[in-house]
């Protein structure tokens, strides 16, 4: 079955020349830095634990607590009237070794799981560096979570604390408090002297704690972190992490994100899920960078303003998120002095070519797109800064990283000879894997043993997305497994129909499904949400439909087309199409613990 032609071939390649793309690159010479790179190289740029071992807090804020940094402000939290706060390297050290002290106090043993249900304010940052610092395993729930989603994670993670507000607790955790009876201690982060019953005063037990708390002397391979996935394809898996995964923020952050200690570094991604804890926190602090932080949510004029009056450098964000802005036009950035900002990138979904080319004109800066999931813990594929971008594609393995295609049976599964997997031929579609070992790999699902084991085969892991792997080494994601279309013998990956819509002017976002169909197999069906100035209307559909057939041809185009008004997501920005395909065909929802309210 041979994959259909990808509309990106028509996007040509943004220069790799790195001051035009304003970058200050690490490493320049992309395949001399692969050909020499080794882990152990990597973890020289660590300080490690004075007596031995290594862990996170201590690389991310510890040592610079007494160095250099100590003043530099770490973290810049924006809140909502445009005013700031900010900590610095040594402030935040120290309300993190509070923290540790607090959960030394609260007779907590080393690697018991210690989980916030949160939005970004300070005490959050503080309880992820001090459960780190101290030993224990920290678990971000996203604040937004309801009541079912909250008792399930708990429940798998057997939290033994948690941190949170009143407020959050009331409405979310109270209900279930019976059914997790794990949970020994809930500390109420807004107390205020009267803490709920049932909850402790955080304040009041911090201001009790001492500011000197040992670090831990945790190993590479202990556990640090159990990071829950945005349950975009099913039930939500636990990915445990370990200590060691430092590296790969480290490593990551320099070569991917480019980032250096004067850069003002911003991520959007909420500290909920894996991207804001590995990049929100851990790599730029790791760096020794300024953090933003925006106590508030997505606006597109707030973020242009963030953008900036705080001057940022480094930019992180979403496919979802660019697409707003999009939407909003790019004559809203166009008032804005951006003139700070020398690299975007964007992680969480297939970033649309229209989206990096469109990125030149709103920033003055393509977008570097790059790809890697919660089992990854880390960057594993990107469009580095210093090679050619190839708008649509997700870039190349990093440093560290062996990435193929593996060529898959009649049932989907990796064929294996000789106990290897077949890696495809260039531009073949097949399942994207990773060979095993680098620092930030996941370690488990939590007891989940046998979903962990069915992850490899034949040498590698495997992704569960499927991708083709040019003759230069890019990779361009066609679809995740579940999500691609089988029509009249042609693999259809939602990514191409869906990037081809985006380019009519009309459309401001889209999802695509496969439907069953007598003759087909499957044919593609087209969900569109319009810009605010479009209609919907007959005449458009038509016209839509045309625009696609037109560029795809008819077996690639979709057949039929719906206007929606809003896309089914997961909190974290994921278009859920299993969710729309379910609907679409009256099947049950599966679980929604994940989906944005009111979609
Ligand atoms: P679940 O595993 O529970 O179904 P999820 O896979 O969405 O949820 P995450 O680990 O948050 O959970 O997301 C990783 C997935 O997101 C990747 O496997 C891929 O499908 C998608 N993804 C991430 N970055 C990119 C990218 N740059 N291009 C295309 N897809 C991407
Ligand atoms: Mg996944």
């Amino acid at each position: 079955m041979e994959a259909t032609t990808p509309s990106s071939t028509r996007w040509a390649p943004i220069s790799k020349d790195v001051a035009a793309l304003r970058v200050r690159p690490n490493l320049v010479d992309y395949d001399g830095a692969r050909a020499s790179f080794t882990w152990d190289e990597a973890r020289r740029g660590l300080t490690g634990l004075p007596g031995g071992g290594v862990n996170i807090a201590y690389e991310a804020v510890g040592r610079h607590a007494s160095g250099p940094l100590a003043d530099r402000e770490a973290l810049r939290f924006v809140r909502a009237d445009g005013t700031v706060r900010s900590l610095t390297y040594a402030r935040l050290a120290r309300e993190a070794a509070r923290f540790a002290g607090v959960l030394a106090g609260l007779g907590v043993d080393r690697g018991e799981r210690v989980y916030s249900l949160l939005g970004r304010r300070p005490e959050l940052y503080a309880a992820v560096l001090g459960t780190l610092q101290y030993g224990a395993v920290f678990c971000p729930l996203f604040s937004a979570f309801g009541p079912e989603p909250v008792r399930q994670r708990l429940q798998i993670g057997s939290g033994a604390v948690l941190v949170t507000t009143r407020a959050l607790y009331r409405k979310k955790v109270a209900p279930i408090r019976d059914e997790v009876p794990a949970l020994r201690h809930v500390l109420l982060v807004d107390a205020d002297g009267s803490p709920e019953p049932g909850t402790l005063d955080l304040a009041a037990l911090l201001e009790g704690a001492p500011d000197d708390a040992p670090t831990a002397a945790t190993g590479p391979e202990d556990w640090a972190l159990l990071h829950f996935t945005s349950g975009t394809t099913g039930k939500p898996k636990g990915a445990m992490h370990v200590h060691d995964a430092v590296t790969a923020h480290f490593a990551t952050g320099r070569f991917a994100l480019d980032l250096h200690p004067d850069d003002v570094y911003w991520c959007t991604a909420d500290p909920g899920w894996v991207t804001g804890t590995s990049y929100g926190i851990i790599a730029p602090l790791v760096h020794g960078v300024t953090a933003i932080v925006d106590e508030e949510e997505m606006d597109a004029d707030r973020w242009y303003r963030i953008l900036a009056e705080q001057r940022v450098t480094v930019w992180y964000t979403a496919p979802t998120a660019l697409r707003m802005l999009m939407k909003a036009g790019a004559e809203r950035a166009a008032v804005h002095d951006l003139s700070a900002l020398r690299f975007v990138a964007s992680v969480g979904e297939p970033l649309n070519p229209e989206v990096v080319v469109w990125g030149r004109e709103a920033f003055g800066l393509p977008v570097h797109d790059n790809w890697w999931q919660t089992e990854t813990g880390g960057i594993m594929i990107s469009n580095y800064p210093a090679m050619e971008i190839r708008p649509g594609s997700m870039g190349r393995p990093l440093p560290g990283i062996e990435a193929a295609v593996l060529l898959r049976d009649g049932t989907g599964a990796p064929v294996i000879r000789d106990g290897e997997a077949v890696v495809c031929e260039p531009d073949a579609t097949g399942e994207l894997a990773l060979r095993p070992g680098w620092p930030s790999m996941f370690r488990g699902y939590l007891d989940e043993e046998e979903r962990y084991r069915k992850c490899f085969a034949g040498g590698w892991y495997l992704t569960g997305d499927l991708a083709r792997r040019d003759a230069d080494g890019y990779f361009w994601f066609v679809g995740r497994g579940d999500d691609v279309i089988k029509s009249s013998g042609h693999l259809i990956g939602p990514f191409e129909v869906e990037s081809c819509l985006m380019e009519h002017d009309a459309v401001a976002e889209v999802a695509v499904i496969g439907v069953p169909d007598a003759v087909a197999g499957e044919v593609v069906k087209a969900f569109v949400e319009l810009k605010p100035s479009q209609e919907a209307s007959d005449a458009l559909r038509l016209e839509l439909i045309g625009f696609a057939r037109k560029r795809l041809g008819p077996a690639v185009a979709p057949r039929m087309l719906d206007f929606a008004s809003a896309l089914p997501k997961t909190r974290s920005g994921k278009i859920l199409r299993r969710l729309l395909k379910a609907r679409e065909l009256g099947l049950p929802e599966g679980d929604t613990s994940t989906l944005e309210a009111g979609r």
